[in-house]
């Protein structure tokens, strides 16, 4: 037998003539609509105001998947990873990062990864497999649970900054923020969203071009192309005149300004002359800098930049009329901070 479609692959419009063809009133498209992205139903069962039959039917036509919990580990700092299994047994890690008033989700675009950035956990592990858009919303909606759970606050921020590269996986990361920002989803702003990618150019010009609402940070790590390629081999084929480029479009195409993430890496991208091609490299576009404390990962070939150097490193961007801010390793102590999600219990 085959098997059955999942009832969330279905776009809205798709579920409304899956009712309308069978002679039901459109508002039974809605309120099914509701339970599926809205209440997170788990079975079909679940959908009361759906008489019985049609509930039946809908079971026998349709595989209605959500994630489950594997593990919940609460780090020190308030930092909240959870391990989801999907429906294949595979899984996934996503993690509530609160600050002050912000409650931000970090979370994963794919299994695994395909890029192998020298300096992040992730890349260790093989590329499983792409999310689907419902396995991305679901993320959002778990972690939301945990926000309310432990700080009794919803989410105000996400961050495609778990497993994966977001743009390696675009069409449904794209329909995943659609159905996050929908009035008829979380109804959540697109300003609030970010978007982290490792650099792919095309891309980049394709959100453009796209005219996406979201922001975007471009890892960055290395201002010339020597040093980046040592670090992320994806800089081959995506050089820093690409991506300037690049970002220069989808800043005229959006107006939204870029934030580049730069992970202080000792002896490595962390002196003087560093921080100078960055920021000479700052100068085109519109931009912030967020410098990121290195995450030590098992077995890796870097250290994190001393607190003087990193404030050197910070004087010499700040002088030039960069802005810029320190990001601070979250959640360390439970291997939820960047680059270090791995699957690791
Ligand atoms: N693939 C996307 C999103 C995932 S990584 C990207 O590359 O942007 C999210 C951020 O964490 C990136 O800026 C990444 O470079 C950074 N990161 C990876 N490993 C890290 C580590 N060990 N310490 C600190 N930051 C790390």
């Amino acid at each position: 037998m085959a098997a059955k479609p999942n009832i969330r692959s279905l776009s809205q419009e798709e579920l409304s003539s899956f009712f309308t063809e069978r002679g039901e009133p459109a508002f039974r498209a809605k309120q099914v609509h509701q339970w599926l992205w809205q209440k997170h139903v788990r079975s079909f069962d679940e959908m009361s105001n759906v008489a019985k039959p049609l509930r039946a039917f809908l079971e026998s036509h349709f595989e209605l998947l959500h994630l489950n919990p594997k593990t919940v580990q609460k780090s020190s700092d308030g930092t909240v990873k959870s391990a989801l299994s999907l429906h294949d047994g595979k899984v996934v890690e996503s993690v509530l990062i609160p600050k002050g008033k912000r409650m931000t989700a970090c979370i994963s675009s794919q299994v695994g990864c395909s890029l192998d950035c020298s300096f992040c956990a992730t890349a260790r592990l093989k590329m499983a497999r792409n999310l689907m858009p419902d396995e991305i919303y679901d993320q959002v909606v778990e972690v939301g649970r945990q926000a309310q759970g432990h700080f009794q606050t919803p989410l105000t921020n996400i961050v495609f900054m778990g497993m994966g590269e977001p743009l390696l996986n675009y069409k449904n990361v794209i329909s995943a923020i659609e159905r996050i920002t929908h009035p008829e989803g979380l109804g959540m702003s697109p300003r609030r969203i970010t978007l982290s990618t490792s650099g792919i150019a095309k891309m980049i010009w394709n959100m453009g071009e796209d005219g996406v609402r979201f922001r975007l940070a471009l890892s960055l790590h290395a201002a010339t192309d020597e040093k980046r390629s040592r670090l992320m081999s994806i800089n081959d084929s995506n050089s820093l005149d690409m991506l300037s480029d690049a970002v220069a479009g989808f800043y005229q195409a959006t107006g939204n300004r870029i934030t580049y993430e730069y992970v202080l890496l000792r002896d490595f991208n962390d002196s003087d002359d560093d921080a100078r091609a960055l920021e000479r490299f700052c100068r085109r576009v519109p931009c912030r800098v967020n410098l990121i404390e290195y995450n030590p990962i098992e077995g890796g070939e870097f250290k994190a930049s001393s607190s003087a150097r990193t404030n050197e490193f910070i004087g010499i961007l700040e002088r030039a009329g960069v802005r810029v801010s320190l990001r601070r390793s979250r959640g360390k102590d439970i291997d939820a901070a960047c680059g270090q999600l791995a699957n690791k219990p």
